[in-house]
């Protein structure tokens, strides 16, 4: 998906040339697994895979956004409050929330326009379309406009847009993975602060996602109940987040926390402390080791926290005991959705199809198998 690609389409679409030519990653949670709500740390990876938008603006006071998406042109009028949309331009609701975002921070929204998004990126798959075109969006948004704020600003207007717009209450990581993406590289997120960094990916090793399309009915509220018993076992051992927690300390508590509480408690005290191992391996080029903290994550997701499915753990298994694979773990929020393998070379299309067809024997729908590398975070073209 490159420039000279997204010009074509657009002067397709609209009959003149893009002014602009945004393009955001979609992420991979890579470790650190429910951490973020609660104060903790996370490491994720920027794909080699995105959403691509160009814009040009028009004069007559209109916005008409495309994509293929949804194959129809939507026309909005630029005055006024943007308006939340539904049916077959709901996914507006991304760009809308970006452009209702902005004066917010202070910036200012561009009024009438053409818009088209394209992507390489699969929606739906727990790889955060959503956060890549809120985040290209905002770049072309910005670009158009002459403005140009940090970019812990324009990850925030994609978080703003997300939460507040189309109402779906993300933490940070996936627009400041898609923000501070760097291809060879990990983001580290402190989310207390927020606080981003890079860490370097030892070459050598490729991402192999597999998507189940399961969706456990009672995800929302299964959320809901993980982030409730987390506050409440914060506050049994005298915290007011888990990020207070040090392992020595959680330990001593054992007999006097309640056992459901302190298995919750547990998972996120030790996966916090796993993401910093996970960032002194990643310095010190040690595949192995991250590796089998990839694994014990999902361990920790099946048997403490309890946010893995019978799917998910059959595909951990049945990667970790292929040659090539460093470890493997579910990735997002669990109960359903994507299993995330680091493998080396050895580790071939072949071997992950072998995957694929003993899930489909025993789960009876086939997993979507997408190989991905770790690619540049959200930029101007
Ligand atoms: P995820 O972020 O895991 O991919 P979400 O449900 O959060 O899943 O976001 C997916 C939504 O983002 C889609 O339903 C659509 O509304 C929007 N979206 C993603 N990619 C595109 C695109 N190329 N064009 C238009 N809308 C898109
Ligand atoms: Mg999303």
């Amino acid at each position: 998906m490159n420039k000279a690609t997204l010009v074509a389409q657009f002067e397709k679409v609209f009959g003149r040339a893009p002014e602009i030519v945004t393009r955001a990653p979609g992420r991979i949670e890579f470790i650190g697994n429910h951490t973020d709500y609660n104060g903790g740390t996370v490491l994720g990876a920027s794909i080699d895979r995105g959403v691509a938008v160009a814009l040009a603006r028009r004069d007559d006071g209109q916005r008409h956004f495309h994509s293929r998406y949804s194959g129809r042109t939507v026309a909005l009028p630029a005055a006024g409050e943007p308006a939340k949309q539904s049916g077959d331009a709901s996914w507006t609701n991304y760009p809308l929330g970006v452009l209702a975002a902005l004066p917010h921070f202070g910036l200012r929204a561009p009024e009438g326009f053409d818009y088209l998004a394209e992507s390489d990126l699969p929606a739906g798959a727990g790889l955060s379309s959503s956060a890549a075109i809120e985040l290209a969006s905002a770049l072309a948004f910005l670009g158009v406009t002459g403005q140009s704020p940090d970019r812990e600003t324009v990850v925030k207007i994609g978080k703003h847009a997300e939460n507040h717009f189309v109402g779906v209450p993300c933490g940070i990581l996936d627009q400041g993975v898609s923000g501070f993406g760097k291809s060879g590289r990990l983001v580290f997120i402190d989310c207390a602060g927020p606080r981003f960094d890079t860490v370097p990916m030892p070459a050598g090793a490729s991402f192999w996602i597999f998507n189940t399309h399961t969706k456990h009915a009672l995800v929302d509220g299964l959320y809901a109940a993980r982030h409730r018993e987390c506050m409440e076992a914060a506050k049994a051992l005298g915290a007011k987040l888990l990020v207070e927690v040090s392992t020595e300390k959680l330990r001593s508590a054992e007999a006097s926390v309640d056992p459901v509480a302190f298995k919750r408690a547990r998972h996120v005290v030790e996966e916090i402390a796993r993401v910093d191992a996970c960032v002194k391996a990643l310095r010190a080029g040690d595949l192995a080791t991250v590796g089998a903290l990839l694994t014990t994550s999902h361990r920790s997701s099946q048997h403490l926290f309890e946010n893995s499915t019978p799917e998910l753990d059959f595909l951990v298994d049945a990667l970790v005991a292929e040659p090539g694979v460093f470890g493997a773990r579910l990735t997002g929020g669990g109960f359903g959705g994507a299993v995330m393998a680091l493998a080396g070379p050895g580790f071939t299309a072949a071997h992950a199809e072998k995957v694929a067809l003993a899930y489909a024997a025993k789960h009876g729908e086939r997993p979507d198998v997408l190989p991905m590398g770790v690619g540049d975070g959200a930029a101007v073209l």
